[in-house]
């Protein structure tokens, strides 16, 4: 079965002025399309598991019996289908909170704000590309990680609630080298919390 590339909940410029359109659209369709793509020609190879669920293969990604630069494959562009189809799904123009999650959060981090802190300091101070997670663990308890590349929290089994993609293909048509800019903007378009 083939990745395909799932539709935008919103237009492209739906997330103005925070993001822009065309950063949308080709973040959308050229990077994302790109990693279905590469995730298609690897998963090709491999037929006896190219019916499982990405999660599932980047959660046993070690036990996979493929070769080394198949798995590296696997990580980076399952990673990358993953971590976007997320995104964009946490996004939107208009807010639509999620309560068990505000309070979830306030219990690990203290506050909503201090949360935030937290987080854009991770995003602020990530070397190179990558993202910053919060996700929860098989207990259900919040964690926050800097991560690298495309790297899924579900390689750690680690579940992702919240993702922020900080590559600078994801703000640089507007922002340039401003990331600092990007994610503070960027809190306006997560819609689950206020
Ligand atoms: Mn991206």
């Amino acid at each position: 079965m083939k990745h395909t590339l799932p539709k935008l909940p919103y237009s492209n410029d739906a997330l103005e002025p925070y993001i822009d359109g065309r950063t949308m659209e080709i973040h959308h369709t050229k990077h994302h399309q790109g990693y279905i793509d590469k995730l298609n020609a690897v998963l090709e190879k491999h037929p006896n598991i190219a019916d499982r669920p990405v999660e599932d293969l980047l959660k046993n990604l070690e036990s996979l019996s493929v070769d080394e630069k198949d798995k590296k494959m696997i990580r980076n562009h399952g990673g990358g289908h993953l971590n976007h189809s997320l995104f964009w799904q946490i996004m939107g123009p208009k807010k639509k909170v999620d309560n068990k999650l505000v309070k979830d959060i306030a219990k690990t981090f203290g506050s909503l704000d201090d949360f935030k802190k937290q987080f854009t300091d991770l995003a602020t101070t990530l070397f190179g590309s990558g993202w910053v997670w919060l996700a929860r663990d098989e207990k259900d308890k919040l964690h926050l990680h800097q991560m690298p590349n495309q790297d899924s929290p579900h390689l750690h089994g680690h579940t992702p609630v919240i993702g922020l993609d900080v590559w600078e293909h994801a703000y640089y048509l507007k922002y340039q080298n401003k990331r600092a800019d990007y994610i503070a903007a960027w809190w306006n378009v997560l819609k689950l919390i206020p």
